[in-house]
């Protein structure tokens, strides 16, 4: 007799792993992945940041959500600490120092729950954090310490495994070609073989819309979005300990990575979901935003790579039941905020699909899952 699963998750990203891991163990589940390998896609490319400011209400509160499990994850999850402290360093020059300033006081004046305040700091100051910021172009500054750095391996896996303790099946190189329903469940065909699933949640990043279009349901308009990053060698440097550094209107950010730093022109090209690779013009912005800001002479691009970034149209996850295709669930259009809301989009999300109260974390932290319901796209 052919196995039906409880519920099928399609997509071996952040998304797809957190979802499996609070699921309870009580339902048989299988993770399809089209990769060899999980976090292939947007997962394995993103800044690795988790920041409680600059976000819409809605995100902000799944970001609150997410902080508990981030900062004291479960005994055993992972070996290391998932978060280490980074800082925000916001910066302008002498055309947006005004507007930074005014950035500033907003911040100051309305500080998000349990948020530490942000401090406006003199040139000098800024200029201690990162000493090779060039005097000429910064003309203000303020510093955000609630940033931290996340450790995306150790979160991925420590989700893949808890999810593996409870029972569930991880497959990679398994796409998800086609779909049909045979009466009480979904019937996937599978570069794999066949997968029955009485519930699908769609967790396929970039893919969402094409997915869904599988199983009979019509596209949200979750669209992915490039963005850039570039890895350049700042020799006689310890950039250990430097905040990220923000333009004050994210035309660019760069931190330390691996010991190099990580710069991003934050572009943001609407394309169809694909393996991405970064654009010539789009390394040159990056390289030319870090010369212009520092006194760096940026002579080699260390490496170079992009991601997919997928919004929906008012820029809100998709977290909830399919109006249109029964049994099929989305957990999609995790923006640019996917890593760090993942506790808290997982656990809402596993509590959707087996009919249990929202988290209480997630309650007073003032998510209203309503606000992620596909029927708000769905025509
Ligand atoms: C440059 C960059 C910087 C970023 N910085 C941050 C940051 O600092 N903080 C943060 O929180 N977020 C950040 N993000 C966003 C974050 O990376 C994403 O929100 C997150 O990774 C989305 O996870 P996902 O699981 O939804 O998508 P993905 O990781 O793309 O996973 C979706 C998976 O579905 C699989 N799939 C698709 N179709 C099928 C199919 N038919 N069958 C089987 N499998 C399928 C894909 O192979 C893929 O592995 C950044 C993104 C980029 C690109």
């Amino acid at each position: 007799m052919t196995e039906i699963h409880d519920i099928a998750i399609i997509g071996g990203g952040i998304t797809g792993a957190s979802v499996a891991h609070f699921l309870d163990g009580r339902r048989s589940v299988v993770l399809l992945e089209q990769e060899s390998s999980l976090g292939y896609h947007s997962t394995g490319r993103s800044a690795a940041e988790f920041t409680r400011r600059f976000h819409s209400e809605a995100v902000g509160a799944l970001t609150r959500a997410s902080a508990d499990f981030m900062m004291s994850p479960p005994g055993g999850f992972a070996g290391v600490d998932l978060l280490r402290p980074r800082g925000n360093l916001v910066i302008a020059d002498a055309e947006k120092a005004d507007h930074l300033r005014a950035v500033f006081e907003k911040e100051r004046a309305n500080p998000p729950d349990g948020a530490s305040p942000v401090r406006l700091l003199s040139v000098d100051r800024a200029l201690e954090m990162v000493p090779f910021l060039d005097r000429d172009w910064v003309k203000a500054a303020f510093h955000d310490p609630d940033c931290w750095d996340v450790e995306v391996e150790s979160l991925l896996q420590g989700y893949a495994r808890g999810a593996k303790a409870k029972g569930a099946e991880i497959r990679q190189s398994a796409a998800v070609t086609g779909a049909r329903r045979e009466g009480d469940h979904w019937l996937l065909g599978t570069s794999a073989g066949e997968v029955r699933a009485r519930v699908v949640v769609n967790a396929a990043g970039g893919w969402a819309d094409p997915v869904a279009g599988l199983l009979g349901a019509a596209p949200l308009g979750i669209v992915p979005h490039r963005r850039t990053a570039i890895s350049v060698k700042v020799p006689g440097h310890d950039l250990s300990r430097m905040p990220e550094v923000n333009e004050i209107d994210e035309v660019f950010y760069f931190k330390p990575d691996a010991g190099q730093l990580m710069v991003s022109p934050a572009d943001e090209t609407p394309v169809d979901p694909h393996d991405a690779w970064p654009e010539e013009l789009d390394i040159a912005y990056a390289a030319h935003y870090l010369g212009e800001c520092t006194t760096l002479e940026v002579t080699h691009v260390a490496h170079s790579w992009a991601g997919l970034r997928s919004f929906a149209g008012d820029r809100l996850p998709v977290i909830g039941f399919s109006g249109q295709a029964e049994g099929l669930f989305w957990l999609a259009g995790l923006g640019g905020y996917g890593i760090q809301t993942s506790p808290a989009a997982g656990q809402i999300a596993a509590a959707l699909l087996t009919g249990a109260e929202i988290p209480a974390s997630a309650v007073a932290a003032g998510v209203d899952p309503a606000a992620f319901s596909p029927s708000r796209l769905e025509r």
